[in-house]
């Protein structure tokens, strides 16, 4: 009885069990990557929370920032990797929104996983999507203002709703403008498309506390000179970089000499000095009176014997610069590294007004200052009491840095506290209803989906979710499109006079990748898995 039943049965469930499988796989894709969203759900907004990421090593991070999180967690399932990437490429894209990015690509896929259940296809459900994002990114186009970089005001309050959020946010009155400095500092406003932030170095100290960070019109070295008697104060200094050692040569391989007596014992000791002596007086031949050395793994890249000679001639050495600082000390001092002695030519040295050693704090390090060309790197040296206040800082400066750049590229602002999400929302709803059929409830689902920010920042801010939502969704209704969430009097109120707000370029670019991930994890219908 039983084996004659069992075939049919089997074909019948196998055919079953196909159908089955791609909407299993898919919910279950859903699941794990709404789970990696909801993990960082709590640090949106100003009153988020921070997380303590313990690493297998014992390091201890602390931050509030989404990428930063997520790039720490480990993440096993290939889908919530995918939102790891996601914010990666939003950290990439625009530097700040990291949390929000993911937050929305949570909200969209509980919203596909919605339309599933109703029976509407994945397929039709990723272009409808990709017709809501996209019109999502004219609707913010269309209520964005435009800003000047000239308007310095505007400027500093986007930098401060971004640092705003972040553990150091009592430091932000003094962070931002730092930002907004630095970006300016090095590039030309008028023609600017685009920031390279890496004319901005960061340099990290230890000690003092965050109030002390300050911007460097110059280069700075965290080292201190290598005194010897030298000078360690220059003005108008010619500045050379080398690459090559001052100190004895080694042979190829590893032997040794044996100098049996005391005459050739002599003679060895004065060839040295006399080698050392003619790389030292060629360098001051040319005019050079401040010597940058770069760090040497072979052998130590300056001897005492030379440090001694180079203060005698009055030439101020700062010795181990790492070798990838060399491009950013040489652009910004405007010298060139020099491989051997005989290149040492006084076109290749650069030239400041002051290069000076300065004591900060317990330690001390070298300013250069007043380039020949300003303008072209600046420094920011952070200062912090512990170690992971300093790097929590460091990353805040980075977003705001960030946000600055985005209006760099894309010079339009919108309001933030939530306000264009619900205005998004609202206005998707509106025109869904001029579209029919499933494409109107995907155009429906993913403007609720939207509602998912500012339900969060009431959230986090200990608010009532629904009844703030409600109450924005009827203000936005009455064509208030800036009310937003006013987290400090725990009402909703126009957010522009809170002075919160935000590049356009985070918001569209968060938007836009977010329901790109969704809609490639919804057109994903089996994981294989790969033999090596
Ligand atoms: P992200 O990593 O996405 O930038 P944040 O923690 O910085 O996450 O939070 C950003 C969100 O918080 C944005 O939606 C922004 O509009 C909102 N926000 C920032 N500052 C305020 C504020 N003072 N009041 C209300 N909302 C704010
Ligand atoms: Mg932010």
């Amino acid at each position: 009885m039983k084996g004659k039943s069992g075939p049919s049965n089997n074909a019948s469930r196998s055919l079953y069990k196909d159908k089955e499988k791609p909407t299993q796989i898919r919910y279950s894709n859903i699941t794990a990557a709404k789970a990696v969203a909801d993990a960082i759900r709590t640090s949106l907004g100003p009153r988020g929370m921070d997380k303590m990421i313990q690493s297998s090593n014992g390091d201890v991070t602390i931050t509030n920032d989404g990428a930063t999180i997520l790039k720490q967690m480990q993440v096993l399932h290939p889908a919530a990797k995918m939102l790891v990437e996601l914010s990666k490429a939003q950290d990439v894209e625009a530097g700040d929104g990291t949390t929000s990015v993911c937050v929305i690509a949570g909200s969209l896929l509980d919203a596909c996983h919605n339309l599933l259940a109703k029976g509407i296809h994945p397929t039709s459900i990723s272009e409808a999507f990709q017709k809501a994002s996209d019109k999502a990114i004219k609707i913010l186009q269309g209520i964005a203002t435009p800003v000047k970089l000239s308007d310095r005001e505007s400027l500093l309050k986007s930098a401060s709703t971004s640092l705003n959020s972040k553990v150091v946010s009592q430091y932000s009155s003094l962070l931002s403008p730092i930002a907004v400095d630095a970006v300016m500092k090095v590039i030309d406003p008028a023609t600017a498309s685009n920031v390279d932030l890496r004319d901005i170095k960061m340099m990290k100290k230890l000690g003092g506390t965050v109030d002390d960070t300050e911007l460097i019109d110059g280069l700075v070295f965290s080292q201190k000179t290598t005194g010897a008697g030298g000078p360690n104060r220059v003005e108008k200094a010619k500045i050379g970089l080398i690459q090559f050692c001052i100190s004895p040569p080694k042979t190829d391989m590893d032997n040794s000499v044996i100098v049996s007596d005391y005459t050739q014992m002599d003679r060895v000791l004065r060839e040295e000095r006399q080698y050392i002596l003619d790389i030292v007086k060629k360098v001051k031949k040319a005019g050079c009176n401040v010597l940058l050395i770069q760090k040497s793994i072979l052998r130590d890249a300056v001897s005492d014997l030379a440090l001694h000679f180079l203060a005698k001639m009055k030439i101020l050495v700062v010795k181990d610069i790492e070798r990838e600082d060399i491009e950013f000390v040489c652009k910004s001092v405007g010298c060139k590294p020099i491989a051997s002695i005989d290149h040492f030519l006084p076109e290749n040295m650069g030239s400041a007004e002051l290069v000076e050693e300065v004591q900060t704090g317990t330690s001390k390090i070298v300013k250069i200052t007043g380039m020949a060309i300003p303008g072209k790197c600046v420094t920011v040296l952070m200062r912090g009491s512990n170690k992971l206040v300093l790097e929590e800082a460091d990353r805040s400066l980075h977003d705001a840095l960030c946000v600055i750049r985005c209006l760099v590229k894309e010079r339009f602002i919108i309001a933030g506290g939530g306000a264009p999400e619900v205005e998004l929302s609202l206005q998707l709803m509106e025109y869904a209803n001029t579209l029919t059929g499933t494409e109107q409830y995907c155009f429906r689902a993913f403007a609720e989906a939207l509602e998912i920010i500012p339900f969060t920042l009431a959230e986090n801010a200990g608010l009532n979710p629904i009844a703030t939502v409600t109450e924005l969704r009827n203000r936005h209704a009455e064509g208030e499109i800036t009310a937003g969430i006013n987290v400090r009097k725990g009402a909703i109120t126009n957010i522009l006079e809170e002075n919160v707000l935000q590049p356009l370029l985070v918001s569209t670019s968060a938007i836009h990748l977010a329901s790109e991930t969704v809609r490639s994890i919804m057109k994903i219908d089996d994981i294989v898995m790969c033999i090596r």
